[in-house]
């Protein structure tokens, strides 16, 4: 794994030396607070054009890219190597576990893993969390899916060990990295108040499982998705339903999200302050994008960034980035931007 390329101080956006002093010596720095939000879309990447990727010929815009196209106009856009160099298809485990930790978990693992993690690589996600690390610098991090309150709970209890892990205990990278010392879930009640979403984003599939979700529109989950992510410095969504469709080769599934993506997408940039809001769109692996086999993909992914410090976020990568340099840019962001404006009060 290549090592971040460290934040130089003139990409950094705003001015430490414009700040200004306020009656009882508190900086107040002039960009204010600024929020970094991460979102997941699992397994797409970038294909060739043609029938079998479904992005090419898709009325997108912030996912253009995947179609071989320009994204809108301040979208910067890179390329990932979801592999780390490892060889056979990258994996969602692995893959969510790299994003979280910053780290080559494809290394820690012995290879690429499926699913949700589990024994050392679970533990790895736990101890390694890039949200850990950012709560232990003094930052506010969360994870903006909403989930059942008594799941959030057991899933709690169960990564601080508070409760006995059960034989068949399955929590995904996001909820381990996310409840890492200290870390707690948001429920429904979240969901319903306007600080969390669903992971089908408007809530049509949680309710036909049963669950009482918010029913909303894209553009709703979107204000309510970055209402939250305003509340922290580091902040995660999470979306999977395009890694199933490119699993079930299955091209009107796969338009159908493909368009609810683009649609949360777009609303959520448009939603995005670009002088306080950084969005950073990324995936694990490649599936979607070539219907023409049910597996994952070795194609690169993208980071696709809007708002602000897009560019340098985008330039900190380097030429060649792969799942882990993007994590730990994130964190390196956050960090970076969300520090000065946390002064201790007076
Ligand atoms: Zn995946």
């Amino acid at each position: 794994m290549r090592a971040l390329r460290a934040l130089a101080a003139d990409e950094l956006e705003g001015d430490p030396a414009g700040d200004r002093m306020v009656p009882g010596g508190a900086v107040v720095p002039r960009w204010g607070a600024v929020t970094t939000l991460l979102v997941l879309v699992d397994g797409i990447g970038f294909g060739r054009s043609g029938a079998p990727n479904p992005f090419d010929g898709a009325p997108v815009s912030v996912l253009a890219p995947l179609a071989g196209c320009e994204g809108p106009r301040g979208l910067e856009v890179a390329r990932v190597d979801a592999t780390l160099g490892h060889p056979g298809l990258p994996q969602s485990a692995t893959g969510h576990a790299c994003l979280y930790t910053g780290k080559d978990c494809v290394a820690v693992a012995g290879g690429h893993r499926t699913g949700f993690p589990v024994g050392a690589l679970a533990r790895f996600v736990v101890e390694q969390s890039i949200f850990a690390e950012a709560r232990a610098g003094g930052l506010r991090a969360g994870f903006l899916n909403a989930f059942p309150a008594e799941r959030a709970r057991h899933i709690e209890r169960v990564v601080r060990g508070e409760e006995p892990r059960p034989k068949h205990f399955y929590a995904s990278a996001s909820t381990l990295a996310a409840v890492a010392r200290g870390g707690a879930l948001l429920t429904l009640d979240d969901a319903f108040a306007g600080r969390a979403a669903t992971y089908d984003i408007t809530g049509e599939l949680a309710r036909a499982h049963g669950v009482v979700a918010p029913r909303r529109t894209a553009a709703a989950a979107a204000r309510a998705v970055m209402a939250g992510a305003r509340e922290h410095d580091l902040a995660l969504f999470e979306l999977f339903l395009t890694d199933k469709a490119g699993h079930a080769q299955d091209t009107t599934w796969a338009r159908h999200e493909i368009g609810r993506t683009e649609a949360f997408l777009a609303a959520l940039l448009a939603e995005c302050d670009v002088e306080r809001d950084l969005v950073v769109v990324t995936s694990d692996h490649g599936n979607l994008e070539d219907l023409s086999t049910r597996s994952h993909t070795r194609a690169d992914v993208p980071v696709l960034a809007w708002g602000r410090g897009a560019g340098a976020l985008v330039a900190s990568l380097g030429p060649r980035p792969d799942l882990a340099v993007v994590g730990a840019a994130v964190l390196a962001n956050a960090r970076a931007k969300a520090a000065p404006a946390r002064a201790p009060a007076p």
